[in-house]
């Protein structure tokens, strides 16, 4: 049991709507998973019941070797140890990116501002961003945004990042920026989730792919087997196109 975060069995529906349909995922410590689908095939209800955004209907999921799925569980506590990045509004537009990038280590985690500061300020940093720190987010471009998004979820250092298309909401020529730091990320050994479109940075980065339709997971292994030799007909139909 080396998974960092491990659900079996998960089921959700929306009325009568059964979104996800008993699905089995895994991630282990330092993985870079991407998750791929048409639009409406579950990801974003995956991600969000993974990281207890969402309730889950049935099944179980475990973050280390907690059953976080326990109805008795605390939930913010929980959430805590995710870093979730989403396609859009991700800042609080009436903070500070440096407000932003702190709110969740002083607030959850109980940091001085002092400290809190500090780590934002170095991660800020490292992304070019040191001199926005005072803006508010209108200030910055959408891959600015979107960088000092994820820089907020690892603010608190968390176990897991739950990374939902998080480029499919910007200008063409502002992608690049935004994933070269996730590759920064997955270089750096952090355990990644990412629903994503852009098929040649799931089959540059990722160390596994895993395809869902309409709720079910019909096939996953590294982007070779999955992107050069899919098994399944309908992980056929759906690559084919991107690949025209
Ligand atoms: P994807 O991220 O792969 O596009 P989603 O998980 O967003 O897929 O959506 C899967 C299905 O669940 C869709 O049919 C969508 O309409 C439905 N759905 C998602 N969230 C909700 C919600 N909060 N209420 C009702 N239906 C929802
Ligand atoms: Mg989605």
């Amino acid at each position: 049991m080396s998974a960092v975060l491990r659900a079996e069995g998960l089921w959700k529906s929306f009325g009568d709507n059964a979104v996800l349909r008993g699905v089995d995922v895994a991630l282990d410590a330092h993985e870079v998973v991407a998750l791929i689908g048409a639009s409406g095939s579950g990801k974003s209800t995956l991600l969000r019941c993974l990281g207890l955004l969402e309730p889950i209907d049935d099944g179980q999921i475990w973050l280390g070797d907690e059953d976080i799925s326990d109805p008795r569980i605390d939930a913010n506590r929980v959430r805590a140890r995710f870093g979730a990045v989403f396609q859009s509004y991700n800042l609080f537009p009436h903070l500070s990116v440096l407000a932003n990038v702190t709110l969740a280590s002083r607030v959850v985690h109980k940091r001085s501002k002092q400290d809190a500061e500090a780590r934002a300020l170095e991660l800020l940093d490292r992304i070019g961003l040191a001199d926005f720190a005072k803006a508010h987010p209108d200030r910055l471009s959408g891959g600015q945004q979107q960088r000092a998004a994820i820089v907020r979820a690892l603010a608190t250092d968390p176990e897991v990042l739950l990374l939902d298309e998080i480029t499919s909401a910007l200008d063409p020529e502002l992608v690049g920026e935004v994933l070269e730091l996730v590759r920064q990320l997955a270089d750096d050994g952090r355990t990644i989730l990412m629903a994503t479109h852009e098929m040649a940075f799931a089959r540059d980065v990722a160390d596994r792919v895993v395809f869902l339709d309409q709720g079910v997971i019909v096939e996953q292994g590294t982007p070779a087997e999955v992107f050069g030799a899919p098994r399944e007909a309908r992980t056929r139909a759906f690559l084919s196109r991107f690949t025209g």
